[in-house]
Order: structure tokens, then C-alpha cells, then sequence
């Protein structure tokens, strides 16, 4: 008799002793397992022959690699998804009987995770009988993260196992568990030392086999309707789950409704309702974004790797500049361990400089980040200095001083002086252009830009800018110093505005046009966060500064001449002349106090209609929710195109991931780009041509009409 019961490329089964067959998921030439439509495949046929070999008493399941399954294949959702809702409910049919014919194997089975059991992973642990985790492993329903819930039977099995409560809050966090709170949870039956973790399975499964464990009481369980009140636990839970979802990302409420409908059914019509819910939030707008920003970070990983490869090996840094954004760069770099000269013209400065790392680092003490003595060192690698001593030693030098073109000249040419030859050095300048503060250099080649973001141990983001004598061997160098600080950075070619304040520029020109057109500032603010934004762009000015905006403002339409054109009042500007300059003094559309305990608290200042009849040259006046947002978001497209067309950036992709990292773009619509496929690329140029007479900015560019043509899209 052959110990092989089946071979694939991705599963195997094969007989142990005593009658007991081991199914092992291991994925040929690959580190990790998945559930693409192969394994899916492989899975049913490796469960067809242990259920016919007859000979068998129980199903160890197995991976042999460090983790059990990372999910489901989502490369595959791609493709996948562009099928009609029909044919994705009933393909989910299908898979869905290879994860039943687990559930109904003839003999009882035990999972052994090891690593990560994450979606697909942990829905096919939920069908076998019993789960054993080992005590460092991790699993969860992420499905929600990617505008998705679980279609391979999680809504129906993680209620039935585990209770309506524990669903709820596993399916629509998303988020992963150890393997304690698993345990507690009643998700895993069992805990083990990943050295015993099979040996603990293998026990688990002798016991069932002897009849001292019922897992046909529990199979019966997962076959039936759920008990009487979860129906209305998850009734309860709706109202919480619509609150804590991001807007226009409808999965976990979704999940949370179909679990409620499908309380009542068996498995097997719980399972269709499962297929045919998932079908449904597969085509919405959420899952076609978040699918593709989940593809888009493992292809930006894709060019971290390649810039790696090219990059000059960074160990030491300096920054110029101890202010707001040189001393959040200091206190990032040294936290992600890369340590950092410290120089400023003022004692003053340092000592601000060095006092908000200090309160960031205890900070992450009492949250329990991070340990006293780790803190203390990281603080130490900050070294705070009035001169250049060290500079000749360091790798990579960012300037963060004044934004002022003569400043940046003078620092940069006598730094150029101490430095070592293959010394990269880094601006963080938000307006002038990288070939514009070379000019001085002696080493432009060595020179690039790194455009952080406020507050910089927030934002995700870091634009590098290419200058047109910047070396590739430069940029990857700061490329791989954004990784190494944590940051996403994208590599941009130099242009006024690089990529995000470029395109944020025509959002708010045309915030400031539909103002002057008569809309009041509050519903505007209104309609946008409805739409998805974090913050309505009136109250974005403020927390911004007025003064700050309408400086940046004009640099920026300065250099778009033909396109960014302002011929009307501009209210930020208005508000800023009569000094007020939004959250940083305390007034500016909006009135800010702060309430007792001590939080900002947003106030509509009652004058500020008043002040705005002086750009409404024609009083005030209505718009609808979809004018609004059309006259907002359509510029932001058509400065994406551009920047695009100009070849500011090698693809779509990066436009769009900048927007989400470094301007809080809604999620759900993946980016300018995407949002305008999802549009429909001939719907823009329609709605291009209907705004018209609002001038250049609102018109789309020949690539963009020219794709429209084709039939084409920017994914
Ligand atoms: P800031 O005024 O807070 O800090 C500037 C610091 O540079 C001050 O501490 C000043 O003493 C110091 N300085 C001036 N001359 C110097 C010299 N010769 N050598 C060393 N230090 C010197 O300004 P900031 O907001 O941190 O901006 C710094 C740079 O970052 C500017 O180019 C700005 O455009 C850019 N930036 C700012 C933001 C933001 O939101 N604040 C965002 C992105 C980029």
C-alpha cells in the first residue's frame, strides 16, 4: 500500500502510522502557502482520496512552511472581480464545497497552525473539527481590509464555533489575533509550543478518535442554525460597526447583516447567502481600491528592493535644522536606528529640538513601546551641535533649515565643503525646485530632494525628488533611507509642487472658486468629509495655516501658468490678510478652542460669512452634493493625468498611492487615477467638457481623452 494519497503542487496527503493521514499544504518553489484557485483545486482532490481510501481513522492537517496559509491569492481578485456578480456568487459555490468536504470528511480532523493563518488560511482551520495553534502564531479575518469579508465560510463557521460576539469583532476589525485571545475566544481549541505544536495536534486527534472528545457533537453545530438571540446580538451590533467603518466602505456592516440573515439557515443555505453577499461587496468601488492599494505596496516593496541594490550603504545622518520638520526627522531617524547629527544655528532650537524627541520617546515608554534603557539610547544617537563636527563622517546629510533660496545656497555650499565625496545630500524644501538649490553645488549629482511631510513621525509619506543632474545612485540612497525610517517614499522628478502639493493646488483652487461662485464654506466642508475625506478642504486650509496656503499657493500656480488660474477672490487669501490664519491662531474659517480636557474643539465663526461677501461678488448661492464633489475632484484627476503625462513619476500607481499616503485620500477610491477609472474614463472627458467654462483646469489632457478613446484605463 503507497503512503501517498496525493501529490500536488501545492498539497500533499499522505499516511502515518495507525491509520492516520497527514494533508500538508506546501507550496512548490515558494516560502510561503496561499489559496489560490490551484491549492483550492489540489484541496478538493486531496480530501476526495482520503475519503475513499476507507482504511483511514482521522485527518492530521499541516503546513511545511513557517506558516500555515498567508490568505487567499489576491492577485487573483484582479481578474476575478471584473467577472458579473452571478459568476462570482457561483464560483463561490464551488470552492465553498472543497471547504465542505473538509467539514464532512468521514473521519474527525485537527489543524496544526503554525505562523499566520490569516482569511482563506483560518476559514479552512475553522472547517476542520479541532484547532491547535502554536503560541507564537497569528490568526485572523482581515478580509475587511481590502473592502472584502470572508467568502470561503468564515461568517458561517466563526459564529457557529465561536458565538455571534466573537464573529462580529473578528470579522469587522479585521484584525489578527494571538494565539491567547484565540484560545479565550474559543477560535483554537488548543495552545502549544511551536516545537510540540504537531505532537499536541496528533494527541488532540488520538482523543477524538477514541470517542473522549465529541467532534460529532461539533460538526453537528456548524451544520445548524445559529442559537436563539444571536440573530439579535448582531441586529445590536450594526449600529457600532456602520459607525467604526470608514465611510463608503460598506464590508464589515455588509458581513455583520449577512450573518444576521443567515442565523436562522443550516450550512449549507448560510453558505450560499455567504457567496452570494460576497459577490456583491467584490464589485463594490471599496474592494476594487483597497485590492489594488494592497497590490500597489507590494510593488512599491518590488522598487524598494531594486533602489536597495543601487543604494550607498547609510550608517550615519545629520540634519540641518532643528525646527519642526528637522527635529521630527532627527527623532525618526534615530528611532528606526539610524543615528543623526543635530546641528542649528540657536542653542534655542536645539534644545526644543531635543526636548520634543525626548517627550515623543517617553511617549512610547508609557505606552509600553518601547523600554527605558532603548529610549535613552535612541535619544543619545540624536546629537545636537552648533558646528559641523562629524560631518565629514556621515552618509547622508538632510538640509531642514529656512525656506528661504539664499539660506539653502549658503548652508549647502559650505556643507558641500566638509562632507565626504559620496555624501548624499537631502533637501526637505516643500516649493523651491531640487535643479533651482543646486545651483551652487559642486556635486549635483549628489544632491536630491526628500520631501517629508507635517508632523514627520506621522505621515507615511516621503516624496524624493530627482533634479535633472540628481544620480540614480543618489535618489536610491535616500530611497533606502525613507525605508529605513519607516516612511513609503516615491521618487518624483523635480517639478514646481512635486507631486502631492502640485495636484492638492487645483483641489483648493477649486475649493476657493466654488466659494467665490456663492457656496457657503460649511457645506462644502460637509459634502467633502461625506464623500470620504478625512477633513473638508476649508478646514484643511486652517490646520494647514491661511498664511502658509495662499504662499504656497501662488508658488505653485506660478509654475502652471496655462492651467492654475485664479481670477476670482480667493478666500484663503482674504482671510489671511485680515490675520487670521486658521488653527495656529485660532481663527480662520472656522473659531478653535480648546474644551476642558484640553482637546481642539472646531467652532463656525459667525463672521466669517460676513468677510466672505468680499469674494462673492455675486452673493451666495446652493450647489448639489454631486456638483460639488465633481467641481472638487475632477481638477484633482486632471492634475494626476498631467503630472502623469509629464512623466513626473513612472505610473499611475505612485500618483495615487502619494495622494492616499500624503493627502489622506479616501481609501475607498484607490487614488485620482483609479477614481477615475472607476468613473470611466469617457465619463471624465464627458464631465470635463460640461465644466467647461470653469477654464483649463477642468479640462482633462490628451492622454488622459486619448486613453477615453482607446477604451483604455490607468489599471
Ligand atoms: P522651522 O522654522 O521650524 O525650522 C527651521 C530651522 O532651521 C530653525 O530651527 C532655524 O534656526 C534653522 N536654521 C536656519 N538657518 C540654519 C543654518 N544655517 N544651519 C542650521 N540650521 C538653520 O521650519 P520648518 O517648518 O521645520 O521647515 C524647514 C524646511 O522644511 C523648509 O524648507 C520647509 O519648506 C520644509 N517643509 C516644511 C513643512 C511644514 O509643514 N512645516 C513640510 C514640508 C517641508
Amino acid at each position: 500500500m503507497s503512503a501517498t494519497l496525493f501529490q500536488g503542487d501545492s498539497v500533499k496527503a499522505h499516511r502515518l502510522d495507525d491509520g492516520i493521514v497527514e494533508l500538508c499544504f506546501d507550496r512548490t518553489n515558494d516560502a510561503i502557502n496561499k489559496f489560490d484557485k490551484r491549492t483550492v483545486s489540489e484541496l478538493g482532490e486531496a480530501l476526495a482520496a482520503i475519503a475513499a481510501a476507507g482504511d483511514v481513522r482521522g485527518a492530521l492537517i499541516t503546513s511545511a512552511k513557517d506558516v500555515f496559509i498567508v490568505g487567499a491569492d489576491i492577485t487573483e481578485f484582479g481578474e476575478m472581480f471584473t467577472q458579473p456578480e452571478d459568476r462570482i456568487a457561483s464560483n463561490g459555490i464551488v470552492q465553498n464545497q472543497v471547504f465542505t468536504a473538509l467539514e464532512t470528511l468521514p473521519v474527525p480532523s485537527v489543524v496544526a497552525i503554525n505562523g499566520f493563518a490569516l482569511g482563506g488560511g483560518l476559514e479552512a482551520a475553522l472547517a476542520a473539527d479541532f484547532r491547535v495553534m502554536a503560541n507564537t502564531a497569528m490568526v485572523g479575518l482581515p478580509e475587511v481590509k481590502l473592502g472584502l469579508f470572508p467568502g470561503f465560510g468564515g461568517t458561517v463557521r466563526l459564529p457557529r464555533i465561536a458565538g455571534a460576539e466573537v464573529a462580529v469583532q473578528w470579522i469587522a476589525s479585521g484584525k489578527p489575533a494571538k494565539a491567547g485571545p484565540a484560545q479565550a475566544a474559543g477560535v483554537v481549541d488548543a495552545v502549544a509550543e511551536p516545537e510540540s505544536l504537531r505532537d499536541a495536534a496528533l494527541d488532540l486527534l488520538e482523543q477524538a478518535i477514541a470517542g473522549e472528545v465529541d467532534w460529532q457533537g461539533r460538526r453537528a453545530a456548524k451544520d445548524s442554525a445559529l442559537p436563539a438571540g444571536a440573530a439579535g446580538i448582531f441586529a445590536a451590533a450594526k449600529a457600532t460597526v456602520a459607525k467604526q467603518s470608514p465611510r463608503n466602505q460598506p464590508a464589515a456592516l455588509a458581513a455583520v447583516e449577512l450573518m444576521e440573515t443567515a442565523a436562522g439557515e443550516g450550512r449549507e443555505a448560510a453558505l450560499a447567502l455567504e457567496s452570494r453577499g460576497f459577490a456583491k461587496i467584490a464589485k463594490t468601488q471599496a474592494a476594487a481600491s483597497l485590492v489594488q492599494i494592497f497590490l500597489n505596496d507590494q510593488q512599491l516593496k518590488k522598487k524598494f528592493k531594486a533602489h536597495a541594490k543601487n543604494a550607498r550603504p547609510l550608517q550615519q545622518a545629520a540634519v540641518l535644522g532643528a525646527g519642526i520638520m528637522g527635529g521630527g526627522i532627527a527623532y525618526t531617524s534615530a528611532l528606526r536606528g539610524t543615528p543623526v547629527l543635530m546641528k542649528d544655528i540657536g542653542q534655542q532650537q536645539l534644545d526644543l529640538g531635543t526636548a520634543e524627541a525626548g517627550k515623543l520617546l517617553a511617549k512610547q515608554v508609557r505606552n509600553g513601546r518601547l523600554k527605558q534603557d532603548k529610549a535613552d539610547a535612541i535619544l543619545a544617537s540624536i546629537k545636537p551641535q552648533l558646528d559641523y563636527t562629524g560631518f565629514d563622517r556621515v552618509d547622508a546629510v538632510v538640509e531642514a533649515v529656512v525656506e528661504n533660496i539664499k539660506v539653502k545656497h549658503a548652508v549647502l555650499s559650505e556643507v558641500e565643503t566638509l562632507i565626504g565625496e559620496d555624501c548624499v545630500i537631502a533637501s526637505n524644501t516643500s516649493s523651491l525646485r531640487i535643479d533651482d538649490i543646486a545651483v551652487p553645488l559642486k556635486r549635483p549629482e549628489n544632491f536630491v530632494g526628500m520631501h517629508f511631510f507635517n508632523p514627520v513621525p506621522m505621515m507615511p509619506l516621503v516624496e524624493v525628488i530627482k533634479g535633472s543632474r540628481t544620480s540614480d545612485v543618489a535618489a536610491s540612497t535616500i530611497v533606502g533611507y525613507g525605508v529605513a525610517m519607516g516612511k513609503t517614499p516615491i521618487v518624483v522628478n523635480d517639478c514646481p509642487g512635486f507631486l502631492v502639493n502640485r495636484i492638492i493646488t487645483p483641489y483648493l483652487l477649486a475649493a476657493a472658486r466654488l466659494i467665490a461662485d456663492g457656496l457657503d464654506f460649511v457645506k462644502l466642508d460637509t459634502v467633502m468629509e461625506a464623500f470620504g475625506w478625512p477633513m473638508g478642504p476649508a478646514y484643511l486650509s486652517d490646520v494647514i495655516g491661511l498664511d502658509t496656503a495662499t504662499h504656497v499657493n501662488a508658488i505653485i500656480t506660478a509654475g502652471y501658468p496655462q492651467r492654475m488660474i485664479y481670477d476670482f477672490g480667493f478666500a484663503t487669501e482674504r482671510f489671511a490678510k485680515a490675520g487670521r490664519y486658521g488653527q495656529k491662531n485660532g481663527v480662520g474659517f472656522y473659531r478653535y478652542e480648546t474644551d476642558p480636557a484640553g482637546r481642539p474643539k472646531k467652532l463656525v465663526a459667525e463672521d466669517s460669512h460676513e468677510l466672505l461677501k468680499a469674494v462673492q461678488a455675486n452673493g451666495t448661492r446652493d450647489f448639489s452634493d454631486a456638483e460639488i464633489v465633481e467641481r472638487m475632484m475632477l481638477p484633482m484627476i486632471v492634475e494626476a493625468a498631467h503630472a502623469l503625462e509629464d512623466g513626473i513619476v513612472d505610473s499611475a500607481m505612485e500618483v495615487d498611492m502619494a495622494l492616499i499616503l500624503g493627502l489622506g485620500l479616501p481609501q475607498y477610491l484607490g487614488g485620482a487615477l483609479k477614481y477615475a477609472d472607476w468613473l470611466g474614463l469617457d465619463a471624465v472627458v464627458a464631465m470635463s467638457e460640461r465644466y467647461q467654462a470653469l477654464g483649463p483646469m477642468y479640462a482633462v489632457p490628451a492622454s488622459l481623452r486619448a486613453k477615453a478613446g482607446r477604451g483604455e484605463r490607468y489599471y
